[in-house]
């Protein structure tokens, strides 16, 4: 994109249409960026579901490793100071050099599981609570992750299982601290009728290649092409100001790029930073 207005009304109607198609299926935009990565708000309920089966597994070099969590290093970088569009880069490092490694950019270790967010709402008009099921990324944190894995003791797989989610500080993970079983959830009900649900059902080796499709790395040219596009930096500029003195990019905290070739101060990649207020009803 050359520049930041395109389209009119034309441009307007097939977003619109592409929105409406795309409700009804279940699949609005499912794709690798923040707006399908499922977050809770502190003291927020929100009811999800899992779509994977956690029993599937695969042969990875002469072990059986299972496939979810599909656990990958990933970089969380901001374009032009803009925190509230990360871009999400997987790591290279493994089968390739990866550049944002080279310059020092801080990585997350991430494993990702796909659910279906059944949160009710209310309907503005008519005050009916009405559910709108969304497929989102549940990329969890290590801390996530344990928390997750507790359930997953407890229940075997957590395959159709409904659980209310929330958490209690924001220090707490994105993606909640605390999980309550609410019961199985009904694959055939009307609801879900005609949806994508995928990776639901599908085979150990075809989830492996959802996975694999929506977290390819970036090769190391392309990374190098991003890199060249702005000012990009992995987020602790953002971070050090909130910090201090609660300014946001935008509000006063510079966007100077600092974080490039800086050493990553929390490699432990902590994601929760919950200043992010992205609507997803929206
Ligand atoms: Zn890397």
């Amino acid at each position: 994109m050359s520049s930041w207005y395109s389209g009119g009304f034309a441009k307007g109607r097939e977003i619109s249409e592409r929105q409406q198609q795309s409700r009804g299926k279940g699949t609005f935009e499912f794709t690798n960026v923040d707006r399908t990565r499922f977050f809770v708000r502190v003291a927020e309920l929100r009811h999800i579901v899992f779509l994977d089966n956690f029993d599937w597994k695969i042969n990875h070099e002469g072990n059986t490793i299972p496939v979810v969590p599909f656990g990958r290093y990933e970089h969380k970088l901001e374009l032009d100071g803009d925190w509230k569009n990360p871009i999400y880069v997987t790591c290279a490092r493994g089968s390739a050099p990866c550049k944002l490694c080279e310059l020092g950019f801080k990585k997350n270790y991430i494993g990702a599981m796909t659910i279906l967010d059944i949160t009710p709402y209310k309907n503005k008009t008519t005050g009916e609570m009405m559910t709108r099921p969304f497929k989102k990324l549940l990329m969890a944190t290590p801390q996530a992750l344990c928390i997750i894995d507790s359930k997953k003791e407890r229940k075997g797989n957590l395959l159709g299982m409904h659980y209310s989610v929330t958490r209690h500080k924001d220090t707490h993970p994105r993606t909640g601290s605390d999980y309550e079983y609410e019961g199985t959830f009904d694959f055939n009900s009307a609801l879900v009728q005609g949806f994508d649900l995928a990776p639901y059902n599908l085979s150990a080796e075809k989830a492996v290649e959802f996975y694999k499709n929506l977290f390819k790395p970036m090769t190391y040219e392309e990374q190098e092409r991003l890199l060249g596009n702005g000012n990009v930096t992995d987020g602790l500029v953002f971070r050090k100001d909130k910090r201090f003195g609660g300014a946001r990019q935008g509000q006063g905290a510079q966007a100077t790029g600092a974080a490039v070739g800086s050493q990553p101060q929390n490699s432990e990649g902590n994601d929760d930073d919950d200043g992010q207020p992205i609507d997803y009803e929206a």
